[in-house]
């Protein structure tokens, strides 16, 4: 079975839609999305749609919750706080609640799902570091986790009390050692890579291999520039920070 992973699409269509078509010619079964399907992005409601349409398995993120009312702005930036406010003018009520409804976190038999980090999912904590990491892992039952949140694509592994971080394009997943894999960003990167990202994950041959994906960055541009959202939210999308 191949499963594709993805997360962070932020209202950029452009970048969805290059990431879906990749997936479909990567020839996968199953698709999960971690959470913030909106906000930054001038076309949130599309975005919504194709999740919606393909009936993907996601899990909430903050800017979802935001959005919808459900998780208070004030932990925001300012850019992202006006980006969020402008994306709930834009989303009518039942798109609303779609996003309120979204759950924190998914579980499957081999695996979990999550937008932040398991601990205090509620609270969308950023597994940066290793301390982080360390405490995802303490609430882990399942020997995978994929998260989201930070836009930056890696791998947290532990064998017994050692972590250590691998941000290699793929990993050959081993018994015994446990994984928390960063699936990186559909929607606005920031890994200093512009190119849209995603995982899949193949059981079969036991790899997560990371793909990134060319997309047309200038009318995800203009898009932004024509809503009238802030401009560097724009122009970030060229270097991927
Ligand atoms: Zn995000």
């Amino acid at each position: 079975m191949r499963l594709g992973i993805f997360a962070d699409i932020h209202g950029n269509l452009q970048a969805f839609e290059a990431v879906m078509l990749s997936l479909s010619m990567e020839k996968v079964d199953r698709l999960f999305c971690l959470g913030d399907i909106v906000g930054y992005g001038a076309n949130p409601s599309e975005c919504l749609n194709i999740i919606r349409k393909e009936n993907i398995i996601t899990v909430a993120g903050n800017h979802d919750w935001a959005a919808a009312g459900k998780f208070d702005i004030t932990y925001f930036n300012p850019m992202a706080k006006e980006a969020i406010i402008w994306t709930t003018q834009k989303l009518n009520k039942e798109e609303k609640d779609f996003l309120a409804n979204l759950p924190l976190i998914h579980k499957e038999d081999l695996f979990v799902l999550v937008h932040g980090s398991l601990e205090e999912p509620e609270r969308f904590h950023y597994i940066m570091d290793k301390k982080r990491a360390i405490s995802c892992f303490q609430q882990m039952q399942k020997a995978l986790c994929f998260v989201g949140h930070s836009h930056v694509p890696g791998i947290f592994i532990r064998d017994g009390q050692k972590v250590i971080y691998s941000s290699d394009k793929e990993i050959g997943l081993q018994e015994k050692l446990e994984y928390i894999v960063n699936v990186g960003s559909v929607g606005q990167p920031r890994d200093g890579n512009p190119l849209a990202c995603y995982c899949i994950w193949d059981t079969r041959k036991k790899t997560i291999t990371r793909y990134r994906v060319e997309y047309e960055i200038e009318e995800a541009q203009k898009r932004i520039m024509v809503a009238g959202l802030p401009t560097a939210l724009a122009l970030r999308l060229f270097v991927g920070r």
